[in-house]
């Protein structure tokens, strides 16, 4: 097939363990999967998770060798972290039931929900869309896929984030209301799943900015650190 326009190219992420990369298809993020961080958002910490998108190409790759480069977005002033664990979607389906949710998983990564607060609430006051808050260039920092085969569950492992060596975030992801089977399940009710889509799966309280020169330190138990630099 040929384009009359030079086509995108991919976005991907590397795979741990191989050469090969994981091709990324949509990002679903999931908003107040934690009790404690929507308390600090305005809300009770009762209300159910919903959902928000940020492109396939709103990708940025980390790698474990070296500090990333993290570019601060324009049009803000209060760029803010959300460290999150990541669903890599290697099975698609539509209304997939809970009890084999966990068969569409092919791995796992570290991500973070890059925000850019100040327009995030500006639009929730407007009653207007989020995208220009959350689903701008490189707003979604996302290191290597690891198979699921190789680390198993996500379990209860911790997940902690230090901002200039002091610990910003720090909890387990056990602690998630909706668990990955269910943000699976329900999803997939209202979108066809495809193999490369990614879940954010929520951020624990303590969300906060950072500005040019900040050193963050993202780190989920059994998936190892990203470290990335806000330039
Ligand atoms: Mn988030």
């Amino acid at each position: 097939m040929s384009f009359v326009i030079p086509a995108v190219p991919q976005p991907a992420l590397p795979v741990v363990g191989t050469d090969a990369q994981f091709p990324v298809n949509r990002i679903y993020c999931v908003g107040r999967n934690y009790v404690d961080h929507a308390i600090e958002m305005g809300a009770t910490g009762r209300e159910p998770p919903f959902f928000f998108m940020k492109p396939g190409d709103a990708i940025f790759p980390v790698a474990y060798d070296a500090e990333a480069q993290l570019p601060y977005p324009d049009k803000t002033e209060d760029f803010q972290y959300e460290l999150e664990l990541v669903v890599a979607i290697g099975k698609g389906g539509a209304n997939i039931p809970v009890a084999s949710a966990l068969d569409h998983v092919w791995g796992y990564a570290i991500g973070l929900d890059m925000t850019r607060r100040d327009l995030q609430s500006e639009a929730k006051n407007l009653r207007r869309p989020w995208d220009t808050g959350k689903a701008f260039d490189h707003s979604a920092p996302v290191g290597p896929v690891h198979p699921a085969a190789d680390v198993g569950p996500a379990g209860n492992r911790s997940i902690t984030l230090r901002v200039n060596n002091e610990t910003r975030q720090h909890s387990t992801v056990d602690k998630l209301i909706w668990n990955i089977e269910e943000m699976i399940a329900y999803l997939s009710g209202y979108f066809t799943l495809y193999p490369g889509d990614l879940i954010m799966t929520g951020t624990p309280a303590g969300v906060a900015p950072v500005v040019r020169g900040d050193r963050m330190e993202c780190s989920i138990e059994g998936l190892g650190t990203l470290n990335i630099q806000v330039v």
